[in-house]
């Protein structure tokens, strides 16, 4: 049997309708357009893009962004100043720090420096440690994103056995947590992990958050398993070796056309969920 497509993209496009009706409503109630702020640090051409299409995504369901993009000389303490205007500036409901910031820069720090209420990309360590717990928190947006695809689809999750390979503070180990808080029983595997392939042998669902094209080899991978490939790299592929896969998997997602929409997707769920929150 042809295993199940994890469609992100289809997915996206529901979510967007939703939201769309949300920000409507909204509208409606209180006269106001959500908007958020994007800070842009420099001149990574693919950081650009990226936030370009959450701008874009902000528009498709009738919200603002307010972008704001700073020279790569930039250092922590004018970026952690700019951080604190928008995190006193009412017109503004959500916060995204696009990453990764210069290397001068205190990435953690400013990160930080968000206000909780406004951080819709899910990286503040205070988020963090509330996510973890069970507590009330906007998620990693990747990680989150990957969670509300595998419940769309109806993966279960309790009990299984979930690899992750990558521990990033944004991906790896927020998606570790999250596995966790479903019933999984989690495996994190990183750069000093021993004999990786048989670690993802024993997975049902795998992972792939290393950031090298294609690292996670097809025959690591045992029949039946769920294959979420988070890896986004020139060519078209991922972390995952998806094309030597077959039909010996259950369920994957494509890359592109998985992950990837349903980060931007939940980063806009999340800035959606605090204006609603911000104008009770
Ligand atoms: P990252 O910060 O570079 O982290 C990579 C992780 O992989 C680290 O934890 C590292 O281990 C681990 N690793 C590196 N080499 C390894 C090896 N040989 N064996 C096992 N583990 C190894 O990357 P990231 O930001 O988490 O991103 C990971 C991937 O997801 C990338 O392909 C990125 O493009 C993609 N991504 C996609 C989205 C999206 O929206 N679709 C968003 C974010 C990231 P150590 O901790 O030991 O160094």
């Amino acid at each position: 049997m042809s295993p199940l497509i994890l469609d992100g993209k289809k997915l996206a496009t529901l979510v967007e309708q939703d939201l769309s009706a949300r920000v409507a409503a909204l509208k409606e109630r209180t006269g106001r357009t959500p908007i958020l702020a994007t800070i842009l640090v420099g001149d990574d051409p693919s950081s650009a893009t990226y936030v370009k299409m959450k701008g874009n995504a902000c528009r498709r369901v009738g919200m603002d962004s307010l972008s704001v993009v700073m020279p790569s000389t930039t250092t922590t303490e004018e970026l952690l100043a700019r951080i604190q205007e928008l995190n006193n500036d009412p017109l503004v409901q959500g916060i995204l720090l696009q990453h990764p910031v210069p290397h001068q820069i205190d990435e953690r720090q400013c990160f930080d420096a968000i206000s909780i209420e406004k951080d819709v990309d899910g990286v503040t360590c205070l988020g963090f440690g509330r996510m973890s717990m069970g507590e009330p928190a906007y998620g990693s947006a990747t990680p989150q994103g990957i969670m509300t695809i595998l419940k769309h689809y109806g993966i279960e999750m309790s009990g299984k056995h979930a690899v992750v390979v990558g521990r990033s503070p944004i991906l790896g180990k927020p998606m570790a947590l999250m596995l966790l808080a479903a019933d999984a029983t989690v495996t994190v595997c990183h750069s000093r992990t021993r004999n990786l392939a048989d670690h993802v042998r024993q997975a049902d669902i795998i992972v792939g958050a290393v950031g090298k094209p294609e690292f996670i080899k097809a025959e690591w991978i045992k029949d039946g398993a769920v294959v979420v490939d988070a890896g986004y790299h020139t060519g078209g592929v991922g972390d995952i070796q998806l094309s030597a896969l077959g039909d010996r998997i259950s369920a994957f997602t494509p890359v592109p056309g998985g992950v990837g929409p349903m980060t931007i997707a939940t980063l806009m769920t999340q800035t959606v969920m605090a204006a609603e929150k911000q104008w009770k």
